[in-house]
């Protein structure tokens, strides 16, 4: 059997495409640790919305909070989730507000901050074989990876799954707000220049709109297990 214990997973794909509860179910199947980029992205967001700092005015000063503060990236082998760990504390919880949530892509189209996150996201390979989702995770963070998925669902699945997920979206949501809130956020995570939204050119599809987490589960590690197969 090849040891694959330094290679990497990466799923990418748009907003509420159901990535992380893959990821993760994945990563427990495979034995690997699960790395959830957007939480880094949220990290910096919430800290930069708790200084009052504008995505737009004050990029410079949200740039700088990188040096200001410590973000780490915590391994929990009980479970094989990473935490991401601000100045020592867990932020998980304050992470997912919907604040956090409508402003996210704003920061994340910074150049400067891209560049510090792709090298902190690389610096996980030390973990051995890891998950890690997000947007550019097969594109710009590990474009060497041999095992690559992007996972996607129309529209409005993922406004569903999101309106399901309980504090995930603001008390007033409809299937209509989020829908659209989604949409706004696929567009500028696609257009921004650096490390903008799409697959890989080797990365396996898949439209998950019909499929229950399962059944995600089983395509993606039957797809897993048939490369690590082609190299043994
Ligand atoms: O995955 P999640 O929806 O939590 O990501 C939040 C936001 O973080 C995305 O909409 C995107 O703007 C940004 N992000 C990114 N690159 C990644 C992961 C997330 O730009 N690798």
């Amino acid at each position: 059997m090849t040891d694959n214990s330094n290679e990497q997973i990466t799923i990418d794909g748009p907003a509420a495409s159901g990535k992380s509860t893959l990821a993760r179910c994945v990563a427990l199947k495979v034995g690997a640790y699960c790395v959830n980029t957007g939480d880094m992205y949220r990290s910096l967001t919430w800290l930069s919305q708790k200084n009052r700092l504008d995505p737009v005015d004050d990029r410079a000063a949200i740039v700088r909070l990188l040096d200001q503060h410590d973000m780490q990236l915590k391994a929990n082998p009980e479970d094989c989730s990473i935490s991401v760990m601000l100045d020592g504390q867990p932020v998980r919880d304050v992470i997912r507000a919907s604040d956090v949530t409508a402003g996210v892509s704003h920061i994340a189209v910074i150049p400067e901050v891209r560049e510090w996150m792709v090298k902190k996201q690389q610096e996980s390979k030390h973990l051995g074989l890891i998950v890690m989702e997000g947007r550019d995770i097969g594109t710009v963070v590990f474009p060497e990876a041999k095992y690559k998925f992007f996972v996607t669902a129309s529209p409005r699945e993922r406004a569903l799954r999101r309106l399901r997920q309980d504090g995930e979206t603001p008390d007033n949501a409809n299937l209509e707000s989020v829908t659209n809130d989604i949409i706004k956020r696929d567009k500028i995570d696609s257009e921004r220049k650096a490390g903008r939204l799409k697959p890989a050119p080797d990365a396996y599809i898949m439209d998950t709109t019909s499929m229950t987490i399962d059944e995600a589960v089983n395509t993606l590690v039957s797809n897993y297990l048939e490369i690590l197969s082609m190299d043994s």
